[in-house]
């Protein structure tokens, strides 16, 4: 099998997008799959323990004043590492959330490789600019 990439990706979806044709059922199985990815997250440390979170309010110490440097000083509020299991499940629901936008953009006629490209575009961008 070749390796995908979104734009096969998007085809095999449409593909196989023919009981869940209905934007309705496209759009509310998106949500709930992005349900489950919160889900798998909170989980992982609430069931498993692998991951904590530790969180407080974010400072910024002044005289930052690119984005370059704000990552520096931002904390993702986790400690640890997914476990095996863990990691699987988080991915599982992430693909399935794929799967779903894909379906979003084959009804919709949209290219989810387009919006790929767009996005990147963007916040690549996005690292010129300075905060002030
Ligand atoms: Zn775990």
């Amino acid at each position: 099998m070749e390796d995908p990439n979104y734009e096969k990706f998007q085809a095999t979806v449409s593909e196989y997008l023919i009981r869940h044709r209905s934007i309705l059922d496209v759009i509310s199985k998106f949500q709930e799959s992005a349900a489950r990815v919160n889900r798998a997250i909170v989980k992982s440390v609430t069931s498993c323990g692998c991951v904590q979170i530790e969180a407080s309010r974010q400072t910024i110490p002044a005289g930052v004043s690119s984005y370059g440097e704000l990552k520096n000083f931002m904390h993702s509020h986790l400690e640890g590492q997914l476990c095996d299991s863990c990691q699987e499940f988080v991915e599982t629901e992430l693909g399935s959330t794929l799967f779903y936008v894909a379906a979003i953009c084959d009804l919709l006629g949209l290219k989810m490789e387009d919006i790929l490209q767009k996005e990147h575009a963007r916040i690549s961008a996005l690292g010129v600019y300075h905060l002030s």
